[in-house]
């Protein structure tokens, strides 16, 4: 099936998951507020739109990837394109945003009489060029059904989480669990070199035994036992410290909103943002390795 679909946001994921959907056969109409990002998408095959609110105009669907909340609620309320859209258009937000304003924003959507999903993504940049990003996905039935065959056109996988929100919830819970394991990963190996325990030899037992986890054995933080890990390459992201402090803003939103609990979860967000800020700037997220040692030794 071929479809038209407005695709608004082409930056570093955008650009490479509208190309992809062009590949599939699609008509890709983009827009983005810098013009050089519309013309390089116009190279791949994308139709510049003079406008979000034009390109929703003929579009079956509407795929934004965009930075924040704000930017999602800003285009959907002030900037006319929930008024530009036919009726019934689906709209497929992958931006990586607050759950209260995935809710508030789908509730716009419907309310103006359109379909609405949040769809963010894991993969990365690697994974927006390669489409084999995993989509989280919240929203109706029958709104996930309608969108998998351009979801899979960009992706390799995609999980109906449950109703409105639940994607960005999925994404945020699981990438707490991943600052939290790689903190302590990183945390297990200072303590075994101030042991003197080899990291290979902490490697080879915690890998097959209890500690085995995806920070471990895929994005181990210290150069040696997992070769492929960016800690081999000068810590290039890979995963960037400021989108995964990003993520752990909107956990630590929601863990506020919920009233829970978690104190792991926040002590996260809190290193990492000033992670972030700091050297961490350009850097792989398990380079917070480098934070946790003594005198802060690299
Ligand atoms: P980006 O900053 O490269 O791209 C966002 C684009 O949106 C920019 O080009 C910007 O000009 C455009 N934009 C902002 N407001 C707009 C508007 N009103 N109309 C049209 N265009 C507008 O960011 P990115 O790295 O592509 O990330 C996009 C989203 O995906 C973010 O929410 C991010 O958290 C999430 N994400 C990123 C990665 C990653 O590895 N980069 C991985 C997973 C999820």
């Amino acid at each position: 099936m071929s479809s038209t679909v407005a695709f608004i946001g082409l930056g570093h994921m955008g650009a490479p998951m509208a190309a992809n959907l062009v590949k599939a056969g699609h008509r890709v109409l983009g827009f983005d507020l810098v013009p050089d990002l519309l013309a390089a998408s116009a190279a791949a095959g994308v139709e510049p739109a003079a406008s979000a609110a034009d390109a929703a105009a003929e579009a079956d669907v509407v795929i934004t990837m965009l930075p924040a909340g704000r930017h999602v609620l800003g285009l959907y309320r002030e900037q006319g394109l929930l008024a530009a859209a036919r009726p019934g258009t689906l709209f497929v937000d992958c931006s990586t945003i607050d759950v209260a304003d995935a809710r508030t924003a789908h509730e716009a959507v419907v309310a103006a009489g359109h379909r609405a999903l949040d769809a963010p993504v894991s993969g990365g940049v690697v994974g927006a060029e390669a489409a084999t990003l995993t989509f989280m996905v919240g929203g109706g039935a029958e709104e996930f059904a309608a969108a998998e065959y351009l979801l899979a056109a960009m992706g390799k996988k995609a999980v109906h989480c449950g109703a409105a929100g639940a994607g960005q919830a999925a994404k945020i819970c699981n990438n707490m669990i991943l600052a939290v394991s790689m903190i302590g990963v990183s945390e297990a190996f200072v303590l075994a070199e101030s042991l003197g325990l080899d990291h290979q030899a902490l490697y080879d037992v915690a890998s097959t035994a209890s500690g085995q986890c995806w920070a471990l054995t895929v994005n181990c933080p210290v150069p040696g036992p997992v070769p492929s890990s960016p800690a081999n390459h000068d810590y290039r992201p890979g995963f960037a410290a400021p989108l995964m402090a990003k993520d752990l803003g909107l956990a630590a939103n929601a863990l506020r909103a919920g009233g829970v609990d978690a104190p792991l979860g926040y002590k996260a967000a809190e290193l990492y943002a000033a992670f972030a800020e700091g050297e961490g700037a350009g850097l792989d997220f398990s380079a917070i390795v480098r934070t946790l040692r003594p005198q802060n030794g690299t």
